[in-house]
């Protein structure tokens, strides 16, 4: 789109849904789609508990908690149902392929059925969004192939990526990736998933990577600190969701310091910069981006 296509702020702004604007101001929110702030490793409940106020405080109103494995992402399940506008994922990050622990049960979700609530793989999202154990779940991930390390197990990343996009499917749930070095095997693999909406998470590989993302596949591509400080390709800007992927990766001026929330505010300044338009437009936009994807709206209610 050349610059004199380019829509006028106020006309975005006006189609920004009721709930992607900010009670207060009236300005559209930002969101942090990414981030492991339930965390005790990164936070400590003071400090998780400090950076939702300071987020808040930035326009930073709605928050994605994602779990890296089957414990880690039931801390975050527990901080998204204490926390407003918190939202939770279920994933194994790839570098946790091969532990015991990890290992899929018949039922990935075992651990958090209980009496209660019928199984999960034969209930709809919807039904979900309900107040239990499964309130906010927005979406499976972190999970991926990630051969960036020496001793990686690519059968066993493969398997296990292969078993979490059918667990999305059979919930109807998108998926939050986690690609490093492995986009060759991952674009054969997502072929057989047809169905899979998501979003790469974090991307740090070439332009020509980039493009195949956006035109073969209709995934969003993450945004995060990394993109202030290097030379990674920028998708356009309707196909960008920002994160942070706190605690790391901090934006300038932040860089060095653990990563937080709020700091989507300083990711939004800078992409507003690099695209030539309003920092309401860049919120507007990659909230709305948000919102398609994990539909955060229809787990919209008050603790
Ligand atoms: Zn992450």
């Amino acid at each position: 789109m050349s610059k004199n296509q380019k829509p006028s702020s106020s006309d975005t702004l006006k189609a920004v849904r009721p709930s992607l604007r900010s009670s207060k101001e009236g300005f559209p929110i930002l969101i942090d789609s990414h981030c492991h702030l339930h965390d005790p490793q990164f936070f400590s409940a003071e400090e998780a508990e400090a950076c939702v106020k300071r987020a808040h405080e930035a326009g930073v109103e709605k928050i994605i908690c994602i779990g890296t494995d089957p414990a880690d992402s039931l801390v975050a399940r527990d901080f998204a149902m204490t926390h407003d506008g918190v939202y939770w994922t279920y994933g194994i990050h790839p570098e946790e392929t091969g532990r015991e622990e990890n290992v899929l049960s018949r039922s990935i979700f075992s651990d958090v059925e209980n009496t209660e609530r019928p199984s999960p793989v034969t209930t709809g999202a919807r039904e979900r969004s309900e107040k239990g154990l499964f309130s906010r779940l927005v979406a499976i991930g972190e999970v991926g192939l990630d051969y960036h390390y020496d001793g990686y197990n690519r059968e066993a990343q493969i398997k296990l990526f292969e078993q979490m996009l059918q667990l999305a499917v059979d919930n109807d749930l998108p998926v939050s990736f986690h690609i490093r070095e492995a986009f060759a095997d991952f674009f054969p693999i997502i072929e057989n998933f047809p169905k899979v909406r998501g979003v790469v998470h974090s991307f740090t590989d070439s332009k020509k990577v980039l493009r195949r993302i956006l035109n073969e596949t209709e995934f969003y591509v993450g945004v995060n600190g990394l993109a202030t400080y290097s030379t990674l390709p920028t998708p356009p800007l309707e196909r960008i969701l920002l994160e942070t992927d706190a605690p790391f990766l901090a934006p300038i001026p932040h860089r060095g310091n653990a990563n937080e929330p709020a700091y989507i505010a300083d990711i939004a300044k800078w992409l507003a910069e690099k695209l030539d338009i309003s920092q309401e437009e860049v919120a507007s936009a990659t909230s709305e981006n948000v919102e398609n994807l994990y539909k955060l709206s229809n787990y919209n209610y008050k603790h």
